[in-house]
Order: structure tokens, then sequence, then C-alpha cells
């Protein structure tokens, strides 16, 4: 009994020393110490959800000599955050393998926007991959373009055309691999060597590898962004988004979202680093259920192609067995059928699968998806699949048995044939 109460000091010192050793451990032990602080957690597993705007100080004396009020981890207003948002930001920075800093984001999106204005200014020039999240995309053509930045799309795909793309007034890239409903992989190491020679900043939307799948900053990007909406929070009910960096562009990001007023609330922070610590064990499941489909899939007569990287043989497969060490549930695949009621008749018949956007939740999702009319620099569909229509669905696999979504994707095909 002795040992067990009254030990805070031992306690304490085990979790300091469980943190020293971070960088020595293996993914799953790191998930689940990452960020535990115990001058955050306090005697507890989990960082209270600490709810403040005002901050108070003891006296005059430390109100009027708080040199540090601007530094992390200081108590100093409730925009900087309190210990549960500190908790979260070092969790990530600490999965983030060379990340110095982590600044979170009230959605993936402001995290994509907060990044890229921290890197921009009036007249530079921004390469987007053609294959980004529609929303990238319409931040370069509207809010970007309203302050200055010419935005110019490129091909994923085409690592020669791509750097014919660089003048000197390009100061940034955005790649996203895979890319958004297509899938395509991106030579990573390749595209951030090539910014680099121009002196321009590599930024990438990892949402679908995240930190645990593709080591962004190790494969050369300046920083990775993602949208904690999807594999972090894991469970569909809730918004958030980070940006990871080393010293340099950690500091631009946290004073230009510090300028912007981002702040996510200590609920949100809490719910999602509870996501955080089974993020490991939900990545696993989905991507193997996810690869089992998609493997059922291929072999499909109604199905014409399969857009998972993880699945040998698909498009993309070689890199993404060289760059990344895990995959997740969402992958599209187009079927053979031009007629979109078929396609229409199909989703409506899987029961198991909601219709809606987002991803990376307990539970499986299917949405149709047409992108040529979004596309300005790549081809799709891809000129080798010959002309007429390419329908195609994307699913978020997630974490059902996944016999019964076999058996529901069957009951899907069966009601295409139904005229
Ligand atoms: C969903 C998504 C985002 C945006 O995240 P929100 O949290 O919904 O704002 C960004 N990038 C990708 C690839 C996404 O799928």
């Amino acid at each position: 009994m002795g040992r067990r109460s009254g030990n805070s000091q031992g306690n304490r010192s085990r979790q300091l020393i469980m943190a020293k050793h971070n960088e020595n451990l293996r993914r799953d032990t790191k998930v689940v110490i990452a960020g535990r602080k115990p001058e955050w957690t306090g005697p507890v597993v989990n960082p209270p959800v600490w709810r403040a705007s005002t901050h108070l100080y003891p006296d005059m004396e430390a109100f009027t000599s708080d040199a540090k009020r601007n530094e992390d981890g200081q108590f100093f207003y409730g925009r900087r955050g309190a210990p549960t948002q500190w908790a979260l930001s070092d969790a990530l920075t600490k999965l983030e393998s060379g990340a110095f800093g982590t600044t979170l984001y009230p959605s993936g999106v402001a995290a994509l926007s907060g990044a890229l204005m921290s890197v921009l200014k009036p007249g530079d020039v921004l390469l987007v991959t053609d294959n980004a999240y529609e929303p990238t995309r319409m931040m370069g053509l509207g809010i970007l373009k309203q302050f200055g930045v010419v935005t110019r799309f490129f091909d994923p795909l085409d690592l020669d055309s791509f750097a014919q793309q660089f003048c000197p007034r390009t100061k940034a890239v955005m790649l996203e691999s895979p890319g958004s409903l297509t899938m395509e992989i991106c030579d990573v190491p390749a595209m951030t060597a090539i910014a680099r020679e121009h002196g321009a900043v590599s930024l990438i939307d990892n949402t679908w590898g995240s930190s645990l799948g593709l080591p962004a900053l190790q494969h050369g990007c300046d920083i990775s962004i993602m949208s904690l909406t999807k594999h972090v929070g894991g469970h569909s009910d809730l918004m958030m988004g980070s940006a990871s960096a080393g010293k340099k562009y950690y500091t631009k990001l946290r004073r230009t979202a510090q300028a912007l007023g981002h702040v996510v609330s200590p609920d949100d922070a809490a719910l999602a680093l509870r996501g955080l610590r089974t993020m490991p064990v939900r990545l696993d499941k989905s991507s193997k259920t996810a690869l089992d489909i998609a493997k059922w899939l291929a072999q499909h007569p109604e199905v014409s192609h399969v857009l998972c990287p993880m699945l040998p043989g698909a498009p993309g497969h070689e890199l993404w067995k060289r760059d990344f060490a895990g995959g997740c549930g969402l992958f599209s695949f187009v079927l053979k059928s031009a007629d979109e009621t078929a396609r229409a008749r199909f989703i409506d018949a899987l029961d198991l699968f909601g219709i809606g956007y987002s991803w990376g939740g307990f539970e499986s999702l299917a949405i149709p998806f047409d992108p040529a009319p979004i596309r300005t620099n790549s081809a799709w569909p891809p000129k080798e699949w010959g002309t007429g229509a390419h329908l195609a669905i994307r699913l978020s696999i997630g974490l059902e048995d996944p016999q019964d979504l076999i058996e529901n994707l069957e009951q899907g095909f069966a009601a295409m044939e139904q005229a």
C-alpha cells in the first residue's frame, strides 16, 4: 500500500522518464505516451478539460514581469490555449518525426489556409497538385488570389513538367499524396527536392497517411498538415486540423495562427486526444478490411479500376510501398457501367455505408465522384483508360466486419443490374 499511495513524486519521475525515451520507441508505444506530461495531466491519465479565456496572475509582480507570456506552454490568455490543447499539440509533434512544434486549427481547411498564409505574400506563386482536396484548390483560386498570390496547378505524376513550372516567384508547393478522390501517389522525396532547389517551401496535406503512415518531414516536406477530423478524431464527432513543422516554419505557423485568432476548444482537444490513443488500432483494422475489399473489387466483373495504393498492382502501389509505413480505409474504384442511375442504385443499396462527406470514422461511407470538370493540368480519366464514362465511387471503410461489408457491396451490384 505504501508503495502505491502517496507516491506521486515517483509517478512523476516515471512519466518523465517515459517522455525522455520517446524517440527510441515504436509507433504504438509512442502513441500511448505522447504528450502526457505530468504537469498537464496531474495524477490522472488524461489532461483535464481546461475551459478558460482568462488566465489569472497571482499578483502585479507576476503580471508585469511575465517575459514568457508568448511562449508555448505558458499561461497567458485563452487564445494561447491551456494544458488540454498543449497536450494534444505536443503529442502530435512527438508523432511527426522531425517536428519542432504543431499548431492546432478549428478544421483541416483552417490548417491548410493558415499554413499557406504563413509562407506566402502578395506577388508569390503557389504550385498546387492538380488532384488536391477541392477546398485547397478553391483557396488558391479564391482567397489567396484576392491577397495577390498566383496559384498554378501541376500534374502530380509528371516530375519534368512539375520542375518546369517553377519561376523566380514560386515560393511554395502544396502536395497531397494520395490525391483526394483519385488516389494518385506522387514522388514526395523527388518533388520536395525539386522545390528546395528552387527555394520553395514544401507543404503536404498528409491527412490520408497521417504522421504514422507517411513521415512527411523525413521525406523533405517543410510543413505537414492533417485534418484531425479524420483519423485522429476517428468517431465522426469533431472538426480540427493541425500543421507540424521544424523550428523555422513552426515559428511562422504559430505567429500566423495567432494573428488570425485560430484557437481550438479544450473539449474538442480532449476528444482528439482520446481518438489519438486508439488511432493505430483503428488504422490497422480499417486498412486490412479496405485491402480485402479492394482485392475483392479488383476481380469483380462490374469494376474496371481499383484506386487503392495499398493494393499490389494498383496505381501508385510501388511508391506507396517505398514511402509509406501504413495506409487507411479510404480508397476509390471505377465502374464499368456508364449509367449514372445504376451507380445511384448501387450506393442506395449499401445500407451499411452512410452517404456523406468526411471519412476516417468508425463507420463506413460511400460517395460518387466525377473529378473531370475541376482538373486543369492532369488527365482524368487517365488517357489509357479510353474515352467514355468512368463512373467512380469512394469508400471510407470503417471498423465493421469485412464480410458484412462485402455482402453489402454484392447487394449494391445486384441493385445496379435491376433496370
Ligand atoms: C477532409 C479533408 C480536409 C479538410 O478537413 P476538415 O477538417 O473537414 O476541414 C483536408 N484535406 C483532406 C485530404 C481531407 O480529406
